[in-house]
């Protein structure tokens, strides 16, 4: 489905608009979830939003944030089947604008990274959602639109229409967004019962259920939201076939009148070249050649590698899981090399993949870096000194290192799949943003790779311009905030 932009500028009322998801930027941050739970409220708020993000105060955000954190009040709260109830306090901070309410409970919320497993995080996130609507009602604040993320928000929107439905917050619209779909939150009947409290007549297939012992929490979540929105419009239409639907592509399919893809944008002040204070040299489109120079020599020499500008360095940032394309990069990685060729890797995961990008370091000693780490200031020096950045993903709902790549003058090399296919058009006669390739085979990846460095080291001023290209591209939010106010709009309660 489409969204007309156009009707935008005639809103007229400013929205209340909640968001409540698992992760934000600074405070928490595993992978993109993160990111767009911190730029697209700031986005929003930039249009004239009010907006309240809602998140776990969780023992590992930093003590630094927590300083500023002031309290706001608390309750008892009952959840499970047997009417247990649980402390819910509140701790408030605002940063530019946007609200952040901290949700307290040391029994639920003091382990983890944020995540534990799933036999811990289901009870977890009933106890969040529920609490996270039970706040909004606490603080008198009642959203036009509460908008949800991934499945461990997957509860709000049926809370909303069962045991909220009659009380303030229960007058909300609401919206759950789609930024994985690989993770579910998927557990027995009788544990999710239990948990949650809700009747029987939702553990039934159109809702939690999902086989003979089984609930999912998505599940319910997609058939009680007012609208389902996904990352990129590719990945709206794939998830709803057998390869790319994880068991869901049927629900998703009979869902689909209210499915939309609204592509990512990212924080163009936190991801800017020309202020980044972790680079080497500071850069715009204006003098990115020498910038780009500088920040290689610079990540050269941080990594070991050996210090050469002429270097084809390509990076690659990512969690190192099945779903990134990592199976086709151990397959060619040695044929990806060349005498003019350095690789960075950035990343943990998988120890089967940490394992094997650690070998092929050492074997290759000055051209390969495999930095096993989760590290925020080495990723900024990455996107600046790479001349391209790996994305091979088996599916990527968007992609977000693809587009800070391109905000950095980073050539993406990409599968196209989701928010990939929807975000870097591929090299042509001097147009174009990346290099692509289709089906899921290292042998193409492995084209991709040379396509890309044939233009890098023979046709340098192409490859400038593309550069340049990239750079000059609009990968922030604005847009995408556009069509989600459009989206609120249409299904915010009329006064
Ligand atoms: P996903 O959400 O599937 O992990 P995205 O491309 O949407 O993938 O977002 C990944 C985000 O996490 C980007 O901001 C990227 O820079 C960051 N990131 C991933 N791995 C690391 C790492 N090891 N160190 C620092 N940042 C990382």
């Amino acid at each position: 489905m489409s969204i007309d932009t156009e009707r935008i500028d005639t809103v007229e009322t400013p929205r209340r608009i909640a968001f409540i998801g698992s992760e934000c930027y600074p405070f928490v941050k595993t992978g993109g979830l993160g990111d767009v739970m911190y730029a697209l409220p700031r986005a929003l708020t930039r249009s004239g939003c009010s907006v309240r993000v809602l998140l776990p105060n969780y023992a590992c955000i930093p003590q630094k944030f927590k300083e500023q954190m002031a309290y706001r009040g608390s309750f008892m709260m009952d959840l499970c089947q047997d009417g247990t109830s649980f402390y819910v306090g509140i701790m408030e901070s605002e940063l530019d604008g946007v609200i952040y309410d901290f949700i307290d409970n040391r029994e639920f919320f003091d382990w983890g990274n944020p995540y534990t497993g799933l036999w811990e995080d289901i009870p977890k996130y009933c106890y969040f959602s529920k609490a996270a609507l039970a706040v909004l009602n606490y603080l008198d604040w009642t959203p036009d639109v509460i908008h949800c993320h991934d499945w461990q928000a997957g509860l709000v929107p049926v809370y909303l229409r069962t045991r909220f439905a009659d009380t303030p917050v229960g007058r909300a619209a609401s919206i759950l967004t789609i930024h994985n779909l690989r993770f579910q939150g998927i557990c027995s009947i009788d544990h999710l019962k239990y948990w949650t409290g809700l009747p029987d007549y939702l553990f039934d297939y159109a809702v939690f259920k999902q086989s003979e012992n089984e609930a999912n929490m998505f599940k319910g979540g997609l058939a009680y939201a007012d609208r389902v929105t996904t990352v990129s419009a590719t990945y709206a239409q794939e998830i709803q076939t057998d390869f790319y639907g994880e068991g869901l592509n049927g629900h998703l399919s009979y869902h689909r009148a209210k499915l939309y893809g609204i592509v990512n944008g990212i924080d163009v002040e936190l991801w800017n070249s020309k202020t980044d204070a972790l680079l080497e040299k500071q850069y715009d489109v204006s003098d990115v050649l020498e910038g780009k120079r500088a920040n290689k020599l610079a990540l050269q020499e941080r990594l070991g590698l050996e210090q050469d500008e002429n270097k084809f360095v390509i990076g690659l940032i990512s969690r190192l899981t099945d779903q990134k394309g990592l199976d086709l990069v151990n397959a060619v990685f040695q044929d990806m090399l060349d005498e003019d060729t350095q690789i960075v890797i950035l990343g943990t995961g998988d120890p089967r993949y940490e394992d094997s990008f650690r070998y092929y370091e050492s074997v290759n000693k000055g051209s390969v870096c495999a930095y096993i780490q989760y590290n925020e200031s080495l990723a900024h020096m990455i996107y600046a000194g790479s001349d391209a950045l790996m994305v091979p993903s088996l599916f990527e709902p968007c992609g977000l290192t693809q587009l800070i790549a391109m905000r950095y003058g980073t050539v993406p090399i990409v599968r196209e799949t989701g928010g990939l296919k929807d975000t870097v058009a591929p090299y042509y006669d001097d147009k174009g943003n990346g290099f692509t390739f289709d089906r899921y085979e290292a042998g193409l990846l492995l084209d991709a790779v040379k396509r890309a460095r044939t233009l890098y080291t023979g046709s340098r001023a192409l490859w400038d311009n593309m550069v340049v290209r990239d750079m000059e591209k609009d990968v922030s939010w604005e847009n995408s905030a556009k069509q989600y106010i459009e989206l609120y709009d249409f299904i915010a309660p009329k006064a």
